[in-house]
C-alpha cells in the first residue's frame, strides 16, 4: 500500500529527506506522497520510514492504493531498474 500524507502535516520536512525513493515532495499546501513511487518502504526498511519519523502522525496507508507487499516488492524492483 502506497502512504499518504494528510492536511494534519504541520510541514515540518523532516520526512521529505528519509524516504529511500524520493516519494515525498512539497506540494501546493503541504507535504504528499507520490504513490507510483511509495513502497511504503519495502525493499529497504522493515518499517515506513516516513511514518516512525513524523511528529504528529500524519500518514496513513492511502485507501485509494492499496498492494499486496508482493505488489509493493515489484514496484521496488522497477525503481530499482529506472535508477540504473
Ligand atoms: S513509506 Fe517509505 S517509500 Fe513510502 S513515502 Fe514513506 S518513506 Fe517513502
Ligand atoms: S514528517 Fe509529518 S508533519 Fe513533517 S512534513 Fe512530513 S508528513 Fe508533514
Amino acid at each position: 500500500m502506497a502512504l499518504m500524507i494528510t492536511d494534519e502535516c504541520i510541514n515540518c520536512d523532516v520526512c521529505e529527506p528519509e524516504c529511500p525513493n524520493d516519494a515525498i515532495y512539497l506540494g501546493q499546501e503541504i507535504y504528499e506522497i507520490d504513490p507510483s513511487k511509495c513502497t511504503e518502504c519495502v525493499g529497504h526498511f522493515d518499517e515506513p520510514q516516513c511514518v516512525q519519523i513524523c511528529p504528529v502522525a500524519c500518514i496513513p496507508v492511502n485507501p485509494q492504493h492499496v498492494e499486496s507487499r508482493e505488489t509493493l516488492w515489484q514496484k521496488f524492483q522497477r525503481l530499482q531498474a529506472a535508477k540504473s
